[in-house]
C-alpha cells in the first residue's frame, strides 16, 4: 500500500488525511500542536470555553456539495446549527445598523434609518441576493478539468463573475463614500477601515450569509475539528501529535523521509504540506525550491495583505439576550501595541448560544481586533521580550474591559479577563507567517493566486491547505485537502472516492 505523509493536522491536512484512507492509502498526520485542528480551534480558561475560529463556516446549507462534503469528513453530519439572525450590527451615535440574514429587513431597516440612500441601499441588496444561491464548487479542480468541463463551469460562474468583477476594484471607502448617512458609512468602512481592500469579500459574505449557506455549528470549532480527527481514526488513519517536521530529506527531486523535532524519521512515497505556506517554502525548504508566485506576494504586503487579530477572552457574570450576537460599538481612546493609530470601534461576539462555552448563568465574549502589517511587525519584536510581551497583552485585555464597562455599566465589575492572543500566538502555535489566519487578503490591485500545489523541481512533494485559493478560510482549507487526493490519484491512474 502506498504511504502519504501529511505534515500539519489543520481542517486541511485532516481533510487529505481522510480521501487519503477513503481512497485506499494509507497514510499519517503529523503535527506541532499536541491538539489536531490547526487555526479551527478553541480553549478552555477558568471554566469557561473561548471558540478561537468560527465566525461564519460557508457549507452549512442541507443539500449544498459543500455541505455534502463537510458532512463526508465528518464535521458537520448531525450537528445543529446556530443561526442568527443578524451577521453584525454596528453602532453610531444614536443608530444601530443591522446586517440583517432577511435581506429584505435589512433593506427596510436601512431605508428607515436613511430614505435618502434608497438608490445605493436597493442596488447593494439586489447584488448581495445575486450571491445568495452561489454553491462554492467542490467538485473537480479547475486544473483536472477538460475543456467541456471548463466552460461548463465557467458559465455556472458567469453571475457571481460578473458581480465580483463590479466590486473587485472597490475599496470599503470608496463603497462607504456612496452612502449619505453616517451611519451606513461608517457600517461599511468599519470591516477594513484602511488600506486598498476590496469590497468584494464583504458582498461574498453577505451574500452567503443571507442565502443561508453560512451559519455556525453547535460545539463551536474545536469539537467540528475533533469530530473529524475521530473520522480520520475511524478511517485507519494514524496521528502523530507534538511532531513539528523540522527537515526534509530530498535526494533528486524525491522526498524519502521528513523528521520530527523529537528525532523520529517518516518515511512514505507521497508527501503533502498542509501547513503554512511560508513556513513551508522558507523553513522546511529552507528557500531552495521557491514559488515566484508566493515570493512576490510575501515580499508585498502592501498589494497582498495578510490577515491576523488580537483575540481577547472575557468571562462575564450576566447573561446576554438581547444584545446581537456580534456587535462593533465606539470607543474612546483605545489604544492598543501603545500605538499612535487609536481603536475606534470594538467588534463583540458573545456565545450566550452555546450552554456548554460558561457556568450557568454567565457568558463568555469574544473580541478580534484587526491587525495590520504595521502591527504585525511590532508584535513580532515585542515577542522577544517576553515580559514585556505579556504585559501588553494584558494592558490590551484590561482596555478592552474597561471600554466594555463604558458602553455596558451594568457590566462592570462582572468582567473577567481569560485569555488575550496575538498575532504571534498564532505563529507560536500553528507557525502561521505573520500571524497570518487566511490566505492572501483580496485588494483591488491585488492578482487573485489558483495554485495547484504544485513544487517545480520536486515530484511528490505538495502544498495543500488555506494559501492554494483566495481567501482562505476553513471551505477552502476542507476542499483543497480533497483536492490533493484527487490530483494524486489521477496521477496515479486510480478512480477518486469522494463519498
Ligand atoms: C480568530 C480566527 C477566526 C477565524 N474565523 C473563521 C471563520 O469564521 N470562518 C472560516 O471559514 N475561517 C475562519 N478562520 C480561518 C480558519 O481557521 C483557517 O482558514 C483554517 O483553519 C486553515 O486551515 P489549514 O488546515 O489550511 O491551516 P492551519 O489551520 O494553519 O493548519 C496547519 C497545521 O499545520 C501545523 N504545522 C505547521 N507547521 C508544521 C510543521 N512543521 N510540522 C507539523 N505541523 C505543522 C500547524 O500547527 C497547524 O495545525 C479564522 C481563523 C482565526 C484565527
Amino acid at each position: 500500500m502506498r504511504r502519504i505523509v501529511i505534515i500539519g493536522g489543520g481542517v486541511a491536512g485532516l481533510s487529505a488525511g481522510i480521501f487519503a484512507q477513503k481512497n485506499g492509502f494509507e497514510s499519517i498526520i503529523l503535527e506541532k500542536h499536541h491538539t489536531l485542528g490547526g487555526e479551527c480551534t478553541g480553549w478552555d480558561r477558568q471554566g469557561y470555553h473561548i471558540d478561537g475560529c468560527i465566525h461564519w463556516l460557508v457549507g452549512t446549507k442541507e443539500g449544498t456539495p459543500l455541505r455534502e462534503l463537510w458532512n463526508t469528513v465528518g464535521a458537520l453530519e448531525g450537528i445543529d446549527i446556530y443561526q442568527p439572525d443578524s451577521f453584525m450590527a454596528v453602532e453610531h451615535n444614536d443608530e444601530v445598523v443591522h446586517f440583517y440574514r432577511d435581506i429584505n429587513r435589512l433593506k427596510s431597516s436601512w431605508l428607515e434609518i436613511s430614505p435618502e440612500d434608497k438608490d445605493i441601499i436597493i442596488e447593494f441588496c439586489e447584488d448581495i441576493k445575486s450571491l445568495q444561491s452561489f454553491n462554492m464548487p467542490t467538485g473537480k479542480p479547475m486544473d483536472m478539468m477538460n475543456i467541456i468541463e471548463k466552460i461548463k463551469y465557467l458559465l455556472s460562474m458567469k453571475d457571481v463573475g460578473m458581480i465580483m468583477k463590479k466590486y473587485d476594484k472597490v475599496t470599503f471607502s470608496e463603497f462607504a463614500s456612496r452612502f449619505k448617512h453616517p451611519a451606513l458609512k461608517m457600517a461599511i468602512q468599519s470591516f477594513m477601515p484602511e488600506g486598498e481592500y476590496s469590497v468584494s469579500s464583504i458582498i461574498f459574505a453577505l451574500g452567503t450569509f443571507t442565502g443561508d449557506q453560512s451559519s455556525i455549528p453547535i460545539g463551536g470549532s474545536k469539537a467540528m475539528a475533533q469530530r473529524m480527527v475521530e473520522e480520520y481514526n475511524t478511517l485507519g488513519g494514524v496521528v502523530r501529535a507534538s511532531s513539528e517536521v523540522v527537515d526534509i530529506d530530498i535526494i533528486n527531486g524525491e522526498v524519502k523521509s521528513v523528521r520530527c523535532v523529537n528525532g523520529h524519521l517518516y518515511e512514505g512515497d507521497y508527501f503533502i504540506a498542509a501547513c503554512d505556506a511560508n513556513a513551508f517554502y522558507e523553513k522546511l525548504l529552507k528557500g531552495k525550491y521557491q514559488d515566484p508566485e508566493f515570493q512576490k506576494r510575501f515580499n508585498d504586503p502592501i498589494l497582498y495583505p495578510l490577515a491576523s487579530n488580537i483575540y481577547v477572552g472575557i468571562g462575564y457574570e450576566g447573561t446576554m439576550e438581547n444584545i446581537p450576537r456580534t456587535l462593533k460599538f465606539p470607543v474612546k481612546s483605545l489604544n492598543i501595541l501603545q500605538g499612535d493609530k487609536p481603536i475606534e470601534h470594538l467588534q463583540m461576539t458573545h456565545y450566550a448560544y452555546e450552554a456548554e462555552f460558561a457556568p450557568k448563568g454567565h457568558t463568555v465574549i469574544t473580541f478580534a481586533i484587526n491587525q495590520f502589517q504595521e502591527e504585525l511587525e511590532k508584535w513580532k519584536s515585542l515577542d522577544s521580550d517576553k515580559a514585556a510581551y505579556r504585559a501588553e497583552k494584558e494592558r490590551i485585555g484590561q482596555e478592552v474591559i474597561r471600554a466594555m464597562g463604558e458602553r455596558f455599566p451594568e457590566m462592570i465589575g462582572k468582567l473577567k479577563l481569560l485569555d488575550v492572543a496575538s498575532p504571534q500566538t498564532y505563529e507560536h502555535y500553528c507557525n502561521a507567517y505573520r500571524g497570518a489566519f487566511m490566505g492572501f487578503w483580496p485588494t483591488i490591485e491585488g492578482k487573485q493566486l489558483q495554485h495547484s500545489g504544485n513544487i517545480k523541481g520536486l515530484n511528490n512533494l505538495v502544498l495543500s491547505g488555506q494559501w492554494l485559493q483566495p481567501p482562505g478560510g476553513l471551505p477552502i482549507a476542507v476542499i483543497t485537502g480533497k483536492d490533493t487526493i484527487m490530483r494524486l490519484c489521477k496521477k496515479l491512474k486510480k478512480p477518486f472516492i469522494g463519498a
